[in-house]
């Protein structure tokens, strides 16, 4: 995932920057928030530093009283949104990385701050009413582009409405922000226990049962947290086990989240109907690639149709399979469906996730990483051993252009790659400091939690954190490369919300293919390179299921757009969840699973949910145009490099994928993709070296 980015969604869209390799040092470490030393009151010094040049630059823009022009308005409006989007990004790394507690908190004071600073400049008529004036440059189509989708964001936002709508508006975005929040907040801390006697922990590793302790009674405590969770939805033999568990963990945060969800709809629609929508779907997706909600309703039909099929082949061999073992079973129970899909991965592809682990111990693993992006992308990375950074064990690395003469720099890369206590648990790329052209260069970091890190810890890593890994560097290489513009806000990470994830999508592609993990995947004792048949294992077994994967995230898409796309009182919440599930879910529905109290998406997605469906499409066509044989080596990735990422934001995203493609992206190799488990030759590490 992206970090921070959807703190913004839904007013203006922040982000990215870039400098000239020969402009001082000094100056690029100004905008660093941790520079002055990362601790609370130096933070808020230089966030405050921030937003008073916000105030400054918008002050400058609205004060000019001739004619309004690209260098004397469009320059200032977006050195605004640069020392806001450093305010932004920077408040929010410390939240998330912060060495101590009163750092976070502090990030997270501020975060909250800024964001209500963007709201005021979001509704900020003299500012709009500034924009709007300059006449748009023809002969400049980036900018003419930028300047078009300012407007559009600013009356999105409702800018041009009285003083007392606009006064409504931001009561209603205010309310939405912190309703989410409380959302958001219900199933963090939402944690259930359940209880289990010893023999129904059979099937479940040794070092699982090994952490947990029996009571007095005999009994062990489990709870609703991932680690605990997610091992018996997989291994627990005990069906009923099994079930308890689903329960308590699709009920976390019900009923708590049924009020919340209805005001934040409540809240999202009067936004859209103010604003003159019928409906919060149709607003959401109208700055988006996707257009309209009706448009969405045709996709997503699309995938169906392109789906159903596969999805009810794959089931009906885990079905055959779960019968072959358990002879009266009629259907699987949904809450039996991990656990059936984990025997039937076993018995059918031989592969055990275990055994490719001593082939990915961490450091060789980043270092591989950066080598195929480098030899992907043609750019180099020189490590920097001293730069200051928020915490000792982050890595940082310089990038330069290895296909310029001057191999000039493009940027910075932050890695913190290891968990830390109080550090965010989850997976993200996040900018820090956005790329102006000649004056500012681009910065960005991974905040990871991977294994390793730790002296004498390999780290070793499962199959899917590499895939993270990659996930997550192509979002990186899409800030750095996507960031070397004029404009601040014109980066890889400022295209559209539904386009975001198709470079880091595509990316994970590049995980399969047995020429790249041989250069890496070695084994951490012996040094002997992952073998080709091991690699085919994993592959073959890593295909399995795409239909019913895609049927799912047609589940989540639909409910996240049913839910926006009528008046709310005639939402259901516990109906249209039952009724999309057994539209888009074979096994059998549990009742009680009130999944959609817990499903954060919707107050960062709203109805956009589509996003992933959608750059999942996108991903697979792009990676469609490599040359199998030789996807390093050919010249795509250079094409790719041009025009998919370098051009960041300076154009739609319709046009991106229509630049690369040269067509518009189509499912036909969706198609293929899932496929793959059922054609003999294809998906195999062999095929593709
Ligand atoms: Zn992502």
């Amino acid at each position: 995932m992206a970090a921070y980015r959807t703190l913004f969604r839904s007013t203006i869209i922040v982000h990215c920057c870039l400098i000239l390799a020969s402009v001082s040092v000094r100056a690029q470490d100004s905008l660093h928030a941790w520079a002055g030393g990362a601790d609370p009151a130096a933070l808020e010094t230089w966030v405050t530093a921030r937003l008073a040049a916000v105030k400054a630059d918008i002050d400058k823009m609205t004060a000019v009283t001739g004619e309004h022009t690209v260098a004397n308005t469009v320059r200032s409006y977006d050195d605004a949104l640069n020392e806001l989007s450093l305010a932004g990004n920077e408040a929010y790394l410390m939240y998330a990385v912060g060495d101590a507690a009163p750092l976070r908190d502090k990030g997270q004071a501020l975060v909250a701050k800024i964001s209500s600073v963007q709201t005021d400049l979001s509704l900020n008529q003299a500012v709009y009413k500034a924009l709007a004036a300059v006449p748009l440059p023809a002969d400049d189509p980036a900018t003419k582009h930028y300047v078009e989708r300012a407007l559009l964001e600013y009356r999105l936002a409702g800018v041009d409405k009285d003083d007392a709508t606009r006064a409504k508006l931001r009561q209603l975005q205010d309310k939405i922000t912190e309703q989410s929040l409380v959302f958001g907040r219900n199933v963090a801390d939402g944690k259930l226990e359940i209880s289990a006697t010893k023999s129904e922990l059979d099937g479940l590793p040794e070092d699982y049962i090994a952490r947990h302790k029996p009571k007095a009674d005999g009994t062990y405590t489990l709870n609703t947290d991932s680690p605990d969770s997610t091992p018996v939805m997989s291994f627990a033999m005990n069906a009923d086990l099994r079930k308890r568990m689903y329960i308590a963990y699709n009920t976390r945060a019900y009923p708590k989240n049924v009020a919340v969800l209805k005001s934040i709809l409540e809240a999202r629609q009067e936004l859209a109907t103010t604003l003159g929508y019928k409906t919060f779907a149709d607003f959401a997706m109208a700055d988006q690639m996707m257009g309209s909600a009706s448009n969405l309703k045709t996709f997503l039909k699309e995938v169906d149709d392109a789906s159903q099929g596969i999805a009810n082949k794959e089931y009906a061999l885990l079905l055959q399979y779960a019968q072959s073992r358990q002879p009266d079973l009629k259907n699987i129970l949904a809450s039996d469906s991990g656990y059936w899909a984990e025997q039937y991965r076993r018995a059918k592809y031989d592969f055990d996730a275990q055994s490719v682990r001593p082939y990915f111990p961490y450091m060789p693993v980043q270092e591989g990483i950066l080598t195929t992006a480098a030899h992907l992308f043609h750019v180099e990375f020189k490590a920097v051993p001293n730069a200051k950074t928020w915490d000792a064990s982050v890595s940082t690395y310089d990038v330069f252009d290895a296909v310029s003469s001057d191999h000039k720099k493009l940027g910075r890369i932050y890695l913190d790659m290891h968990p830390r206590e109080g550090k965010d648990k989850w997976f993200s790329s996040a900018p820090i400091i956005p790329g102006i052209r000649g004056r500012q260069l681009p910065e960005g970091a991974l905040i990871c939690n991977f294994p390793g890190g730790v002296t004498n810890d390999p780290g070793l890593m499962e199959y899917s954190d590499v895939v993270v890994f990659f996930h997550e560097f192509g979002h990186l290489m899409h800030h750095i490369l996507g960031s070397q513009g004029q404009w601040s806000n014109g980066g890889g990470f400022a295209v559209e919300g539904d386009f975001v994830e198709a470079p880091s999508q595509m990316l994970e592609e590049m995980f399969r293919d047995y020429g790249i993990l041989s250069t890496f995947a070695k084994d951490y004792k012996t040094g002997k390179v992952i073998p080709v048949a091991l690699v085919d294992k994993m592959n073959a077994a890593g295909a399995y299921g795409r239909g019913r994967w895609v049927q799912g995230q047609l589940l989540y898409s639909t409910y996240s757009l049913q839910i926006h796309d009528r008046a709310p009182s005639d939402v259901d919440f516990d109906a249209l969840w039952r009724e999309d599930f057994e539209r888009f879910s074979k096994p059998t529905f549990v009742d009680g699973n009130r999944g959609y109290a817990s499903f954060t998406h919707l107050t960062g997605y709203s109805s956009n949910y589509y996003t992933y469906m959608l750059d999942k499409v996108i991903a697979v066509d792009f990676f469609s145009k490599f040359d199998r044989t030789n996807l390093i080596g050919g010249p795509t990735a250079m094409r790719y490099r041009k025009t998919v990422l370098e051009p960041g934001a300076s154009k739609p995203a319709t046009q991106l994928v229509k630049d690369f493609l040269g067509r518009e992206q189509s499912l036909d190799s969706l198609k293929v993709w899932m496929n793959e488990e059922f054609q003999a030759g294809t998906g195999k590490a062999s095929a593709g070296r």
